[in-house]
This record gives C-alpha cells, sequence and structure tokens, in this order.
C-alpha cells in the first residue's frame, strides 16, 4: 500500500508542523468562537440594557403625566421616537402594566405582551432579557424594564434588536484571531521548513557521501553539520569509518603488492635455475647437484611463506583465537626453551631463562602463544654472534594484572630508523649487515607474532640498540578468574 505521507522528512516534518498548527487553531477558533458570542452578546445586552433603563427613567414623569391624563398619548410618543429613533436597528413597545401595548415604533401594535414581559414586573431588578423570534421569523435579543413611580407600576418599556448585532461584534473579533493564528501557522511551517531543512540536508550530505563511497570513491568524506548533535556525530562517525576503510584497502593494497613480489623472487630464481639446467648443466652432475640444491632450498623458502601468509590471515581472522584455554605462561617458555638448546647450543650462543613464581596464568590459544615465542626466540638466536647471549624472561607486568614476557639478546641490534618497521608484513633488515648474507626468512615472523599479541588483547614492543643487542617484550593480559 502507497502511503499518503510525503516520502521526505522534510515533507513530513513540514507536514506535521502544519497539521499541528491547523488543528490548534481549530480548536482554538471553535473555543473562541463561543466565548467571543458570549461577550459579544453581553456587550450589545449592556448597551441597550443602559439605553433601556435610561429612557426609561425618562419616561417615568411623563407616563405617570399621561396615567393622569395630563398630557397625551402623542406627546409620550413623540418623546419616545425622539429619544430612541435614532438608533436604526433598535425596535421598542411602550407597554401598560396590563400587558396591552400603548406605543410602537412601528405603529403597528403587537398583540398582548409576552410572559417574559409579565415577568419584568415581578422581579426584583425590573428588568429581563431573553432572546426570541419576530414576527419575521427572524432571532432578536429582547430587553425590558419595568417603569415604576414608587411603588406603583407605570408599564415597561420592550427594546429589541437582531441578534446578529451581538454576532457581529464577535465575528470581527473571531476574524482578527483568526487571521492572527493563520500568520502563526505559516510563520511554524516557514519554522518546520527550516528546522527539517537543517536534518534532512546533512543526512542527504551522508547518503550521497555513502553511494560515492559505495562506488569505490573512497576518499569521499561529509562535511559535519554543528547541529543537531546527532547527525554530528554521524556525519564524524562515518568519516572515520571511510577513513578506516580506505586505509584497510591501501594497506591490502600493498599487502598483495608485497607478497607477489616476495613470491616472484624465489620463483624467479627456481626458473634461471631451471633454464641452466636445461640448457647443458644436466650433463655436469656437480653443477646439477648444486643447482637442484638451490631449487629445493627455494622451493622451502616459498612454502614457508605460503604457510607463514596462511596462518597471517588465520590469525587475523580470529578463527584460531577462538579456541582459548587458561594457561600456565611458564610452561610454554620452559617448552620453547627445550625445542631452541641444541640449537643455541650448535649456534654457540648461550640461552638462560628467568621465570618469576606465580606469574598470574592467561587465557588464551596455546598454540599461538607458542608460535609468538618461537619466532621471537628464532630471531634471536639467528641474529646474536657465537658466544652471545639470549635470555627468556617472564614476570608480572607493570600493574598486577598483567604479564610481561620478554625475549633479551646480546646480538647486532637493529638502527633506530628500522625500530618503527620491524613488526610490518615482509619487513626485513638485511641492508643495515649484508656481511651475513640474505636473510632466509620471510620477514613475517614479528607481523605473526603482533597479530598474536594483538588477538590476545595485549601488546608487542621493542627495545635495541646497534651493537648491543635487542629486547622483544610482550605484554599480556592476566586471566581473571571471576
Ligand atoms: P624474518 O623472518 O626475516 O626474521 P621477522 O619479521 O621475524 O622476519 O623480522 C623482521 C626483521 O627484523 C628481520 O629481518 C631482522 O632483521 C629484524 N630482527 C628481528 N629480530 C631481531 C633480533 N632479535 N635482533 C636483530 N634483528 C632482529
Amino acid at each position: 500500500m502507497r502511503s499518503i505521507l510525503p516520502r521526505t522528512i522534510q515533507g513530513q516534518l513540514i507536514l506535521s508542523h502544519l497539521l499541528v498548527s491547523l488543528i490548534s487553531i481549530a480548536l482554538i477558533s471553535i473555543y473562541a468562537a463561543g466565548v467571543l458570542y458570549q461577550a459579544g452578546r453581553a456587550q450589545v445586552e449592556k448597551q441597550y440594557t443602559d439605553l433601556g433603563i435610561a429612557a426609561a427613567n425618562e419616561l417615568v414623569e411623563p407616563l405617570r403625566q399621561y396615567t393622569a391624563d395630563q398630557v397625551t398619548l402623542e406627546t409620550l410618543e413623540a418623546l419616545l421616537h425622539r429619544r430612541l429613533d435614532r438608533y436604526a436597528e433598535l425596535h421598542y413597545t411602550l407597554f401598560q402594566p396590563s400587558g396591552n401595548p400603548l406605543i410602537d415604533k412601528s405603529g403597528v401594535m403587537p398583540s398582548t405582551a409576552e410572559p417574559e414581559i409579565r415577568q419584568a414586573l415581578q422581579n426584583d431588578s425590573g428588568k429581563v432579557s431573553w432572546i426570541g423570534t419576530d414576527a419575521q421569523g427572524s432571532r432578536r435579543l429582547y430587553l425590558a424594564v419595568r417603569l415604576t413611580d414608587g411603588e406603583q407600576a407605570l408599564g415597561i418599556l420592550r427594546l429589541d434588536v437582531p441578534l446578529s448585532l451581538a454576532l457581529d461584534a464577535s465575528r470581527r473579533s473571531l476574524g482578527l484571531l483568526i487571521a492572527t493564528a493563520l500568520v502563526v501557522a505559516l510563520t511554524m511551517s516557514g519554522v518546520g521548513f527550516f528546522l527539517a531543512r537543517s536534518i534532512a540536508e546533512p543526512i542527504q550530505n551522508i547518503t550521497l557521501a555513502s553511494e560515492r563511497l559505495a562506488q569505490g570513491e573512497l576518499g569521499a568524506r561529509v562535511e559535519a553539520p554543528t547541529v543537531p548533535y546527532e547527525l554530528d556525530r554521524l556525519a564524524k562517525t562515518f568519516n572515520s569509518m571511510a577513513d578506516r576503510l580506505q586505509l584497510l584497502v591501501s594497506e591490502l593494497r600493498s599487502f598483495v603488492a608485497n607478497a607477489s613480489h616476495e613470491l616472484r623472487t624465489p620463483l624467479t630464481a627456481i626458473k634461471l635455475r631451471v633454464e641452466a639446467l636445461r640448457s647443458g648443466a644436466l650433463e655436469d652432475p656437480p653443477v646439477s647437484e648444486r643447482f637442484l640444491a638451490e631449487i629445493e632450498s627455494e622451493v622451502d623458502r616459498l612454502s614457508k611463506m605460503v604457510s607463514d601468509l596462511l596462518d597471517l590471515s588465520r590469525i587475523e581472522s580470529g578463527l584460531d583465537t577462538s579456541k582459548k584455554t587458561t594457561l600456565d605462561l611458564g610452561g610454554v617458555v620452559a617448552d620453547v626453551y627445550e625445542t631452541f638448546s641444541v640449537r643455541a647450543e650448535r649456534a654457540g650462543v648461550e640461552m638462560k631463562m628467568e621465570i618469576q613464581p606465580d606469574v598470574p596464568a592467561v587465557l588464551g590459544n596455546e598454540d599461538q602463544l607458542r608460535r609468538m615465542l618461537y619466532n621471537l626466540v628464532d630471531n634471536a638466536i639467528k641474529y646474536t654472534h657465537r658466544g652471545g647471549q639470549v635470555i627468556l624472561g617472564l614476570q608480572t607486568g607493570q600493574t598486577p594484572d598483567t604479564l610481561l614476557l620478554t625475549v633479551k639478546d646480546t646480538g647486532f641490534g637493529i638502527a633506530a630508523a628500522q625500530l618503527p618497521h620491524v613488526f610490518e608484513r615482509f619487513y626485513r633488515v638485511e641492508a643495515t649487515r649484508p656481511r651475513y648474507g640474505p636473510s632466509q626468512g620471510s620477514g613475517l615472523g614479528l607481523s605473526i607474532s603482533k597479530s598474536i599479541a594483538e588477538a590476545h588483547g595485549g601488546k608487542i614492543g621493542v627495545e635495541s640498540q646497534v651493537g648491543k643487542g635487542s629486547t622483544f617484550w610482550v605484554e599480556l593480559p592476566a586471566h581473571k578468574i571471576s
């Protein structure tokens, strides 16, 4: 079903402002019309009651004289005409106390007075008002005032005016009220329009930027509005999300470029050897033996790199970290120490282990943590001279809820300029130490270790000095047993 509501926020807000103001105007007008009509009627009633009382007071003496036959009916009539004929809308009739009409403005006498008139003779105030219908059927406001001389009733003066007089007065005020209300309604719609625009415009900008981003324009950003606060936050969040996306995409691109480059190097070496074998080297057994050994080592290097890449992607996608258990890291350190002791001995490197008793346990994936430590110790032995030393340490961290794992060596060290890069993927510090030949490493070991530390909510870092040695450290959160 199609909604009859406007489809845009702007349209909906304007419509709601307009509806609210129109409904309020209608309700106020209905209420005000009643109040104004009552007020109009009261005003007309008062005006003509005052007139009636004044005229009645002036008539008392002449009427008394007429009753005593001292003046004629014409004199009385002339007096009444002179006094009241200037009010065009007004009609009047003078009744005798018996209820019989004596004088009428039109000259045509009505029949006897209605019961309301007789009431005027009896009630305390001596006056009464009511709404009635005249002979032509139009509604009129009637007023009757009693004329008395002391205790003696002399007659009743009845005035009547069209009821529309009262309506006219209230209609004018009501017209003014509605006009004002319409101006208010229009102003409110205008306010609604600007308010709606201040909301709709930023939303539209964010939508446009999202569309551009979706089409691959990674530099698309929105200008954050200062108000409303919610949209300002939305725009800023969108921008930081786009920043992050752009960074990730560029990291991914450089990763793919680096990986392709790294894989191409051993492949080129293999291809060259194969070509050499084809073009005659096969005939020479010692040479072909050497080439085959080189091909084998390149294939090993390739497969190590591919498996490192797979591990890295698995760790970063968080698959293995789900297999976490409560671990005593001291055991893991001792295991790795065992694994490397023969190799260290062969390399002429002394290996030591310093494990503080009672270090807290960690919640982690044992295989991954072992892999992390393995990489660090492997490097430490690889990059340390004969006669050097490697120390594996485990202690409580700076705060009791952390653990500090250290691998310290007295090896070559890393230059300050290269330190910030050693955890990057494929980064190798070969240039600084040509005498040790090209590294057989993939340049992925430390980035794998970093991913593992971070997947455990920890941090990894290094302090190093060229010629003195390096200390790699990993800080991990202790497992809180709740
Ligand atoms: P690789 O597999 O090449 O060792 P890594 O990511 O493990 O790659 O290390 C990156 C680079 O950091 C290495 O090429 C090496 O030059 C340097 N490095 C790592 N550990 C040490 C260390 N203990 N002492 C000196 N240099 C190190």
